[in-house]
């Protein structure tokens, strides 16, 4: 699709509960519908969108969201700051799992969390025919890749790290590299809460020369302690030495575990800076907004 330059990358879509299926102990897929899918942004990798909840009675506070100025003007994000706290829906970023615009269907992974906040809870608890507005990529944009992060350039070897909300975006760039016949090696390496979780990864679609480890916390109490284990590992051995000057790392997860990861990476592999991209996902504690 030709995208043009004046329309905005996102969009709001109004979307309902279409499907539902628990994946494991810590995840479930949430297939959305939507009439208006037929304009979503396909561009994949780790594409964010925002979702935004329903308040109390399926409210929604924002009376101009939908209006044809406010969506042509991109302006929601403006619209919803300047709303009272009992009118702003609340809002949370994720990664669009899948996305077929002939089906008009996106599907969202969720992670089922210990202390849920809105987005959380409404996973838990939704059914078919729910609500929400997904803020999502217009394929009718120039700009509908935003929001996407993987950029891996012309790098030949992949480095991929994360906790369990990192899953989603890294399954769907490995759907995409796998798809586009990308020639390249890499590593995956993720933590999960539980071993359900990890096996459900096994299955993950790859290119050919990737190895993918899934390590469950079950008996390790701290957050990201296997994954620094790992990495220390592949360095001490020098698996990732012979590589680094075509390396490309992409990190995921919660902040300060996403944030000790690339310390080691450019401390003790001594990789450059730029050769990283690191999102904290989440941060321990705080909500989202
Ligand atoms: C670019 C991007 C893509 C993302 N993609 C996904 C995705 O595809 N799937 C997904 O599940 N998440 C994803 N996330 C993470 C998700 O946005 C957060 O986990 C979000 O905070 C969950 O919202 P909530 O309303 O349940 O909790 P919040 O109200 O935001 O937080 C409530 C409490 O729960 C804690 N908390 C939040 N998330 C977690 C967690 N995962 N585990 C343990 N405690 C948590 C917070 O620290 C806080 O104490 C993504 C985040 C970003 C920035």
């Amino acid at each position: 699709m030709t995208g043009t330059l004046d329309i905005p990358g996102f969009r709001p879509y109004h979307a309902k509960v279409v499907g539902k299926t628990v994946l494991s102990s810590s995840f479930v897929r949430i297939y959305f519908g939507s009439d208006e899918f037929y304009r979503l942004g396909t561009d994949g990798f780790d594409q964010r969108i925002k979702i935004l909840l329903p308040l109390s009675g399926e409210r929604w506070g924002d009376p101009h969201l939908f209006d044809p100025e406010s969506i042509a003007k991109g302006l929601w994000y403006q619209q919803w700051k300047a709303l009272d706290n009992a009118n702003r829906n609340p809002v949370r970023t994720y990664t669009i799992r899948s996305a077929n615009p002939r089906q008009r269907l996106l599907s969202v992974d969720f992670v089922l969390h210990e202390h849920p906040g809105p987005a959380g809870l409404f996973a838990q608890q939704c059914c078919i025919g729910d609500n929400v507005v997904i803020i999502g990529p217009d394929a009718f944009s120039r700009h509908s890749a935003l929001g996407i992060d993987f950029l891996p350039g012309t790098a030949h070897h992949l480095l991929l790290m994360g906790d369990e909300t990192a899953v989603p975006a890294i399954a769907a760039s490995m759907e995409c590299l796998k798809r586009t016949r990308w020639k390249g090696s890499g590593n995956v390496i993720i933590e999960v809460p539980r071993a359900d979780d990890a096996s459900l990864l096994c299955s993950m679609v790859t290119p050919r020369r990737f190895h993918v480890a899934a390590l469950d916390r079950e008996h390790h109490e701290e957050r990201g302690s296997q994954l620094r284990i790992r990495l220390r590992a592949l360095i001490e051995k020098g698996k990732l030495s012979e590589t680094r000057d075509d390396l490309y790392v992409w990190l995921a997860g919660e902040s300060s575990v996403v944030r000790s990861l690339r310390r080691l990476l450019v401390t003790d592999l001594g990789l450059s800076r730029e050769r990283i991209v690191f999102t904290g996902y989440w941060r321990q504690g705080t909500e989202e907004m």
